[in-house]
């Protein structure tokens, strides 16, 4: 964790005589209770198996992002209530200069204890607050992994490790900071409203990343990514939000990877920021630690109804995330090359780019990296009546599965 959070709240979790001991065995074992871990644990929901999910702190509990997504994916989900502000247009300041950029789709922010709630309102799993050490060796017959917690050791055949960027169950070599291909985030909250979807690039913010305000009803959001992770951002998000006329509080940030890692390793399946999820050059890793969730929740599903092998999950989970593995790359491309540009040519190039034909092509594609429909039509209370088209496309689980690998290969070949 960065060093450069100031008073940090103390967060609910259980403590001292209320640790009791935990342990036993369970179908599935879920460690890591934010975006990944919830959405695998909802689509297990009414198959019948026996679902622990386990996080350090209690549900919704610990906000470590800026809770931006396209709105359409919230509404899929039937997640609307969480959301705090809509926006049909980018800001984008550059010292040349501000463009605005209409979006083809809207974008949203919602508030993440509120969303956390209404996924796990949506599971018939049971939680518990425990901190995860790693995996151990004991429990490995069988087929079965145990994890190690401060509670005591856990075991399941079907182990999920959505615990963010350290991949605590991993077995090989972990990512340390700043030599693993990490970014690194920070942002404050204070009080506030704005119409403005903003982003900064702005070299002297960051060498190479953007700074952000991304306006939440009563808040506004401001922070600063570097994909260099030696670049230390605190004191240019004080700069940001001061140059904004408010003053930093509420620090909160972390890692962010910007490379795919493999999706499954020893048994155990990653998703989310542990399976390198969050998208490179944007660091936009909410929306497909739901959209990978579904599909590995989709494929433990099939495990527990008896339709498949934990190894066939594993196969097939893994081929869905290597078949993505060429749009990361090519976003981290582009990542790389940016703090390559020479200022002069960065204003003529954001000018060429901001016209509505390569506006609207390129953010449509890049929807298309985690499309919405993949999740399906949503719940009843979703709202198809807040987000035009969504909840339009109906179509069960695997449908949704296999068009989207349809989808993959025809853009590959
Ligand atoms: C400042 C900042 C702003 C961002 N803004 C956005 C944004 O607006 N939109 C967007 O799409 N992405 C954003 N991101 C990226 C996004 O936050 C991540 O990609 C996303 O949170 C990944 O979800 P996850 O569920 O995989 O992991 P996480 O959200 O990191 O959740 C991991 C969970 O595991 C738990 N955990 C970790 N270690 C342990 C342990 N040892 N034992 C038990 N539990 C543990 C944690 O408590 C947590 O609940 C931002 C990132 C940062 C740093």
């Amino acid at each position: 964790m960065m060093a450069e959070s100031a008073a940090m709240p103390v967060r609910a979790t259980k403590r001292g005589s209320e640790r009791t001991p935990l342990s036993g065995e369970h179908d599935v074992l879920i460690c890591g209770a934010s975006f990944a871990g919830l959405t695998v644990a909802r689509e297990l929901a009414g198959s019948g198996a026996d679902v622990l999910v386990v996080d350090r702190y209690e549900i919704g509990e610990r906000q470590t992002s800026a809770c931006g997504i396209p709105t359409e994916w919230l509404a899929r989900l039937g997640l609307m209530d969480a959301e705090r502000q809509r926006f049909d247009t980018l800001v984008m300041h550059t010292p040349h200069g501000t463009s605005r950029y209409r979006l083809p789709w809207t974008f949203s922010t919602f508030d993440y204890r509120e969303i956390c709630q209404l996924l796990w309102r949506d599971c018939d799993a049971r939680f518990e607050t425990a901190k995860v050490h790693g995996r151990t060796a004991e429990a490995n017959g069988n087929g079965k992994i145990a994890v190690e917690t401060d509670r005591g050791v856990i075991s399941a055949p079907l182990v999920v490790d959505a615990l963010g960027w350290r991949r605590m169950l991993a077995t090989g070599y972990g990512y340390q900071p700043p030599d693993a291909p990490l970014s690194r985030g920070l942002e404050v909250h204070p009080g506030g409203t704005s119409e403005d979807l903003a982003i900064w690039i702005d070299r002297k913010y960051v060498p190479a990343g953007y700074g952000w305000s991304f306006p939440a009803r009563d808040e506004l959001r401001i922070g600063i990514g570097s994909f260099d992770p030696r670049f230390h951002v605190k004191d240019t998000t004080v700069e940001l939000t001061r140059d904004l006329g408010k003053e930093p509080n509420e620090y909160q940030g972390n890692w962010i990877p910007h490379k795919l890692r493999t999706a499954t390793e020893g048994g155990v399946f990653f998703v989310g920021d542990s399976a390198g999820h969050c998208l490179p050059l944007s660091a936009e890793g909410i929306r497909t630690a739901l959209y990978f969730g579904i599909a590995l929740g989709r494929e433990l599903r099939g495990v527990v109804e008896g339709r498949q092998t934990r190894e066939e999950a594993a196969e097939s989970y893994a081929e869905f995330h290597d078949s993505h593995e060429w749009k990361f790359k090519w976003m981290l491309r582009v990542q790389k090359l940016i703090p390559r540009v020479p200022p002069r040519l960065l204003a003529p190039a954001i000018r060429l780019m901001s016209s509505k034909r390569f506006v609207d092509w390129s953010f449509r594609h890049y929807l298309r990296i985690a499309p919405p429909e993949f999740a399906g039509a949503g719940l009843p209370g979703g709202s198809a009546d807040d987000q035009d088209g969504a909840g339009q496309q109906q179509g069960d689980a695997e449908d949704a599965l296999g068009a989207e690998r349809d989808l993959v290969q025809a853009e590959q070949a």
